[in-house]
């Protein structure tokens, strides 16, 4: 019997209070890092440029590039490189996408299939002029990845699909190893951040994702230092939990250009490890929480400790 679906209500998300810049902070020791250039990573670097590919490790030049690489782990934008909308923390064009190419999942997997990759991340933009956001090419990907390479993992980190349930069915249906859905803040600063976006509607579509897929390993997280509270963190942390997510990745905010939102504050790496202890206790199978942590950072080893530690379900979800 289908189960209903999921309205997680509360009141209009409240008016963006703007965070209030601290003067000029130098970047902390702890975001340094160094230069990649080992082997995997120069072959597979060689194999992206090729095969034409877009990754998010390059496009958003994150600092993990080196680390993910040589362990075969990079994270795919499908669905073209211009966003339909415009979040203040992140560095993709804004305006009017290209047409849907019904071919790309067939060329992305042939692609992943030649480097060898053992997990794989598939995102892409938000494509809110597509009728059901580019579910079917998410679909697609999962389904061609696990055709050539059956062994490898694939995670997708889908858009909120406008709360289509019909969309997120799509995506389900092909059964990717993990279902992941950044919340990215708490909920004070969700319009100010993500002005497309409602923080409901991203707790919904994680609590119908665990309704219509009862065993899947559902994940989302936080970039901290846009401005929000620690409790603001915590309550969108338990959020998550009553939604059943089971992996949480929190990570730093770092500012794409000046254009972007300011750099509230930067949390040192104890922190991290707090609010990571805090999270496990919460219920989270899994709790990825460091400085340089973004949401496909050590994917790999996070499918598999929160699969392990998942025996028969999911823990108990607070109240
Ligand atoms: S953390 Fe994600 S985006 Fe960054 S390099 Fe690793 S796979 Fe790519």
């Amino acid at each position: 019997m289908a189960l209903p679906l999921v309205q997680l209500t509360r009141s209009a998300d409240p008016e963006p209070v703007p965070p209030q810049p601290q003067p000029l902070i130098r970047k902390p020791s702890w975001l340094k890092v160094k230069a990649p250039g080992g082997e995997t990573y120069l072959r597979v670097k060689g194999m992206m440029r090729e095969l034409g590919l877009h990754t998010v490790c390059e496009e958003a030049r994150c600092p993990n590039i080196g680390e993910c690489w040589e362990h075969k782990a990079a994270t795919f934008m499908i669905l073209g490189d211009v966003c339909t909308r415009n979040c203040a923390y992140c560095a993709v064009a804004h305006g009017t996408p290209a047409p849907f190419d019904p071919v790309e999942p067939v060329r992305l997997a042939e692609a992943v299939a030649r480097m060898g990759l053992q997990h794989v991340v598939i995102t892409s933009v938000d494509r809110d002029d597509l009728e059901h956001g580019g579910a079917e090419a998410f679909a697609g990907c999962v389904t061609e990845i696990r055709k050539r390479l059956p062994a490898a993992t694939v995670e997708v980190l889908i858009p909120d699909f406008k709360g289509s349930e019909r969309a997120l069915g799509i995506v389900l249906e092909s059964e990717p190893a993990i279902l992941n859905h950044n919340l990215e803040t708490c909920e004070r600063l969700y319009r100010l951040a993500r002005p497309g976006g409602r923080y409901d509607r991203a707790l919904a579509l994680l609590a119908n994702a665990r309704r219509l897929r009862p065993d899947g390993l559902t994940k989302s997280g936080i970039i901290l230092g846009l401005g929000e509270e620690w409790d603001e963190v915590l309550t969108a942390m338990r959020d998550l939990r009553r939604s059943d997510v089971n992996i949480l990745t929190l990570g730093q905010y770092l500012r794409p250009t000046d254009a972007h939102l300011p750099i509230a504050r930067y949390y040192t790496p104890a922190e991290f490890t707090e609010l990571g202890e805090i999270g496990m206790t919460m219920g989270f199978t899994h709790v990825q929480a460091s400085p340089l942590t973004r949401s496909s950072y050590h994917a790999w080893e996070q499918a598999e400790t929160a699969a392990a530690r998942r025996p028969g379900g999911s823990a108990a979800i607070p109240t």
